[in-house]
């Protein structure tokens, strides 16, 4: 029996298409290892979107050398959005010349045959669809929790955020029709699946390049009646297109959890114009200000780059100022990176790093204390809490998800992994809640 190892990098996306690949994978028999000396096949699925995560992939890679020249019959695949990128993948492959085969984000579903034709042949393999309007629907994944799931919504992205690589690797967009989500989602709810995150780039974008057209609240209003399914979340949404429709599902549909996940980027309007993000910061405040007030206990997560291209003091200060206003609960914040090939790559005013840091430490010293603050909120306050698994440090400790999407531990059996309970919350930190069970 052949034997798999897959590392991830990057976001929920390629989590999912892991899911997927190893679902390909055990469908013709091979057999998942966590342990990478016993795989007779190797494969990274990368991601495109930060250069640490290039740069991880690239170094690790070059480690699987070892094994290699110990084993010749190992197959090292990669995959992911690095390898939809030309100049990307001839740079891998010429500087790894041990990579056997190299596919894409667009035909997950022919690795099977990729494999076959390495083995009769012992040629390097490349396939990779650069641009594609097809959908595969017929590849299901093998889901790494029973009861929860992401589920695609749609593919690609039209947005060219001036920093992004998406719209170069995962091409434009497209969504799946609504029947055969809707069917995913019903088999999903009938084998167990509670919870289920609908993905997409700007799936506030959903529908547009169907023939009949369906907005993304018609969706939810959709899946939100299919039996069995207890909790709907979504990523992500592009704020331009964060419609009054949807703040109206959140208030209607109650399988709909109480978070909103809402890149900002920047708060300097100067900045969100190079980053051709078409939203000033007044206009995000208001969605802001507007969501909070019609659904007061929703908790908001953002993402903040800090330090691009022509980023000043003043610009920075804004964005400080944005988050004391938006008071977010949690935040995703990164260092900004060059990624050739796109538009913010070519600005010749980029940030020394040693100012991208000072600014990095400024940022999480205003967002600490204000998602500390949000959390101590939920001090006494009970919450359904979807169970997910042990400790890894105290085998008496579960962890879960709030419909907020924070996480907490409380004591309890695994026997109630998978379950949604009622948890009091005794005490909190930044990042995490504690409670007991009632
Ligand atoms: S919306 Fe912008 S940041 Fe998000 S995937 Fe599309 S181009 Fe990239």
């Amino acid at each position: 029996m052949m034997k798999f190892h897959i590392s991830t990098f990057g976001c929920q996306m390629n989590e999912h298409d892991t899911e997927k690949i190893i679902w390909v994978l055990e469908k013709i028999g091979y057999q998942q290892t966590n342990n990478r000396n016993e795989a007779d096949i190797i494969i990274f699925n990368t991601c495109a979107v930060r250069k640490t995560a290039e740069d991880r992939a690239f170094g690790q890679l070059g480690e699987l050398q070892d094994l290699k020249r110990k084993n010749p019959d190992l197959i090292i695949a990669v995959c992911g959005c690095l390898m939809q990128k030309e100049e990307i993948r001839d740079y891998f492959l010429s500087k790894h010349k041990h990579i056997d085969i190299v596919f894409g984000t667009n035909n997950i579903h022919k690795l099977p045959q990729l494999i076959d034709r390495h083995l009769r042949t012992g040629d390097k393999v490349i396939d990779v669809i650069e641009d594609t309007r097809e959908i595969s629907d017929n590849i299901d994944s093998n889901r790494k929790y029973s009861y929860k799931a992401f589920v695609d919504i749609m593919y690609g992205c039209n947005n060219f955020c001036s920093y992004c690589i998406v719209p170069y690797t995962r091409g434009r967009e497209r969504s799946r029709s609504v029947k055969s989500i809707i069917n995913e989602v019903e088999n999903l709810a009938q084998t167990g699946c509670k919870e289920i995150t609908l993905l997409g780039q700007n799936v506030n974008s959903y529908g547009k390049t169907l023939e009949e057209k369906t907005t993304f609240s018609q969706l939810l209003a959709l899946l939100n009646k299919i039996e069995g399914i207890e909790r709907i979340r979504f990523m992500t949404s592009h704020p331009k297109d964060f419609s009054d429709e949807l703040i109206e599902a959140y208030k209607s549909l109650d399988k709909l959890c109480n978070h909103l996940h809402l890149p900002v980027q920047s708060g300097s309007n100067r900045i969100l114009k190079l980053m051709n993000r078409n939203y000033t910061k007044e206009q995000y405040l208001e969605r802001i200000y507007k969501l909070r007030e019609e659904i007061p206990d929703i908790a908001i997560t953002t993402d903040i780059i800090v330090g691009f291209p022509g980023e000043t003091e003043e610009d920075f200060e804004e964005t400080l100022d944005l988050i004391k206003k938006a008071k977010f609960d949690s935040a995703f914040t990164f260092l900004y990176s060059i990624r050739e090939g796109t538009n913010a790559a070519k600005m010749t005013n980029q940030i020394p790093d040693e100012i991208k840091h000072d600014r990095f430490q400024r940022l999480l010293d205003v967002l600490y204390p204000i998602g500390l603050e949000s959390n101590k909120r939920l001090i006494k306050t009970v919450q359904k809490v979807l169970v997910e698994e042990i400790s890894k440090n105290d085998e008496n400790i579960l962890s879960g998800r709030t419909e907020c999407n924070k996480l907490v531990h409380f004591k309890g059996s695994r026997d109630i992994i998978g379950q949604i309970v009622d948890v009091e919350i005794t005490n909190v930190k930044t990042f995490t809640l504690e409670g007991r069970m009632v």
